[in-house]
């Protein structure tokens, strides 16, 4: 069973999701071997977070919550016991598109580090009463990546919403393939733009990305482009985890991917050369996905076609 979210004397008086704890590892402010416990009422379960230290995200592969045992959780703990009356299934995900400030701030450990003090030391906020942090609040462009393929699989793209920019939408909606749509009408819609790409390195340290599927343009193709700079990675709180991800692909299909990025098109005003290009601004702002996430979407189609 997944448990959304857990506490860790490495970050006192925090509660994580898993998908925040995978960006503080991968930021180095989380060990590989932090230990994390359930935020259950009176509970004091020790959880490990999965798939912590894989740059690669799929279907399969993502960073999640377990308990060992069942019968590690408290009669009281409401994390595992009564979620029919969870409300919160048909709440809107959220997407924010900048990071509060200090968010990738070091916190200062518990000071007492023994696996029983752990729940122990948890904040007065991890009281049930108290207002609770959403578990669907996101600024990764990666983890509402995650929930788009997980809502593909589910087939219910169209009914899952998600609020960006303080517009509620849905994944549908929200989600566009570039192939084959005329360009010049779409300069001013920012969506989650995707399409299969090929991506290499530069030089000077960073990357540069080319779709392979083409927006459509009069009579021509135009395939985007997308530049990373170096000093924009170097900048960047989680570029570990982005050059993990980015050399796995470029080592292992040779560059081959599914984008995604959150941005507008951009063409040149003066369009005797047409091009395409999409700008990251936000590196929290592009997901890089290997090729079998398209094999993945194809066979999860299929069980119910
Ligand atoms: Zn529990």
């Amino acid at each position: 069973m997944s448990i959304e979210e857990a506490v860790t004397p490495e970050r006192d008086g925090e509660r994580l999701t898993a998908e925040r704890a995978y960006e503080l590892y991968w930021a180095d402010l989380l060990g590989r071997d932090a230990r994390f416990a359930c935020v259950g009422t009176g509970c004091h379960a020790p959880l490990i977070c999965a798939c912590l230290d894989k740059p690669e995200q799929n279907l399969r592969i993502r960073p999640y919550f377990r308990s060992y045992r069942l019968e590690d959780h408290a009669p009281t703990c409401e994390v595992v016991h009564a979620r029919g009356e969870k409300a919160t299934q048909k709440q809107a995900d959220v997407f924010e598109a900048e990071r509060p400030p200090g968010h990738f701030r070091h916190r200062e450990p518990a000071s007492t580090t023994s696996p029983a003090n752990v729940a122990a030391r948890r904040p007065a906020s991890a009281s049930p009463s108290a207002p609770r942090p959403r578990a669907s609040h996101y600024y990764r462009l990666s983890s509402l990546v995650q929930k788009f393929l997980e809502h593909r699989r589910d087939k219910d793209l169209a009914e899952a919403t998600v609020e960006i920019g303080g517009e509620t939408t849905t994944y549908e909606a929200l989600f566009r393939n570039v192939y084959r749509q005329k360009v010049a009408d779409l300069l001013g819609t920012r969506a989650v733009w995707w399409g299969t790409a090929n991506l290499r390195a530069t030089k000077d340290g960073g990357y540069y990305l080319r779709f392979s599927r083409p927006f459509r343009h009069g009579d021509a193709e135009l395939r985007p482009t997308i530049t990373l700079a170096a000093k924009d990675i170097e900048a960047y709180p989680v570029r570990k985890l982005l050059r993990a991800r980015l050399d796995k692909l470029i080592a292992e299909t040779d560059g081959y991917c599914v984008a995604f990025v959150w941005a507008k098109p951009w063409m040149p005003k003066d369009a005797e050369n047409p091009f395409v290009r999409f700008y990251v601004n936000n590196l929290d702002h592009i997901d890089l996905r290997g090729p079998e996430i398209l094999e993945e979407l194809k066979n999860t189609s299929r069980v119910s076609a």
